[in-house]
């Protein structure tokens, strides 16, 4: 029921129509009796400031925001916290009286996700594929979560190497990284704990590309995690799981990032287990037939 006290929240990016953010967050401050609603926001380019100004001006509560203005949002904002800074991307905005305050809950809402799906980063040896926006969230916090080395492949090898060289100072452990076709690749993989795609191959509608990797490079007990989280099972999943590795997929993570956010927004602890339910419902609803 929205009256004249309803607190506004809300998300930011181009496009937003697929977000399931909007369920997620809204089903949350239900079950937490909380007078507040989430609403999605499509914004153009031309139109960030404005819409960064408006977050104050309307007296918002906060917002999230998605691709592609994670990281240009950061100069709009009065001050973003430590691992924003680190990552150089804020995927929440916290109005503060006025004050807008950046966080990025990607990274801890995967750390979390993966210490809940009874896995401990720390000594592991690790393989991420990819070196986008996502890769950056989640390598910044492995890093600092003393994981024992990372080897970063993205199509692009460059792109590798420059998260890799960004990471070197906050590491403290070795940081490779080279393109997909490179022959380290396989090597990485054959000794890695936990290999991580952070790239979009698998995503909806690709469902039915081949996976990045093959998995049976993988040994047996290594686990994946595949950010991708539509469909919940990639193929790289299920070819995985087809190895006999331990599997987890991305709504954890976009169930754990979201759940931070709301807990910074509103004070109260997230109501986890609804949260995650909305999800799985929508997620289920819109699976590829
Ligand atoms: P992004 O910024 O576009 O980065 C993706 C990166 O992967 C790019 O560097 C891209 O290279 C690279 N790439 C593309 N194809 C590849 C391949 N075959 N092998 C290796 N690297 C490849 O996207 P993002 O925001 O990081 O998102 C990546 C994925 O994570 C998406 O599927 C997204 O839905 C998912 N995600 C999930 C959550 C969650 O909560 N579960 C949160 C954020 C993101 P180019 O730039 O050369 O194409």
């Amino acid at each position: 029921m929205i009256n004249g006290s309803t607190k506004v929240y809300g998300l930011i990016g181009d496009p937003v129509e697929h977000s399931l953010s909007p369920l997620m967050q809204n089903k949350a401050f239900e079950a937490c009796g909380l007078n507040c609603c989430y609403v999605p926001f499509r914004v153009d380019a031309v139109g960030l400031p404005a819409a960064i100004a408006a977050v104050r001006a309307l007296n918002l509560g906060g917002v999230n925001v998605t691709i592609p203005y994670k990281e240009r949002v950061v100069e709009y904002l009065d001050e973003v916290d430590r691992s924003a800074a680190l990552i150089g991307a804020v995927n929440t905005i916290v109005n503060r009286e006025g004050r807008l305050a950046g966080h990025n809950t990607d990274g801890a809402g995967w750390l979390a996700s993966l210490r809940e799906g009874g896995f401990e980063p720390g000594g592991q040896r690790v393989v991420l594929l990819g070196a986008g926006g996502a890769a950056r969230a989640v390598s910044f916090v492995m890093v600092q979560a003393g994981i024992s080395s990372l080897a970063i492949f993205d199509l692009v090898g460059s792109k590798a190497g420059k998260l890799a060289a960004d990471l070197v100072p906050v590491a403290g452990c070795p940081v490779a990284a080279g393109d997909m076709a490179s022959s380290s690749l396989p090597v990485a993989m054959a000794e890695a704990d936990l290999l991580v795609n952070a790239s979009p191959v698998g995503m909806f509608p690709n469902h039915d590309a081949p996976p990045p990797v093959d998995p049976r490079q993988l040994g047996e007990d290594a686990l994946v995690y595949d950010l991708v989280y539509n469909p919940s099972r990639t193929k790289l999943i299920s070819e995985a799981e087809a190895r006999g590795c331990r599997v987890l997929g991305g709504s954890g993570m976009l169930v754990c990032q979201g759940a931070l956010a709301f807990e910074l927004w509103t004070g109260y602890k997230a109501p986890v287990e609804v949260m995650h339910q909305a999800l799985e419902e929508a997620l289920w609803l819109q699976r590829p037939v």
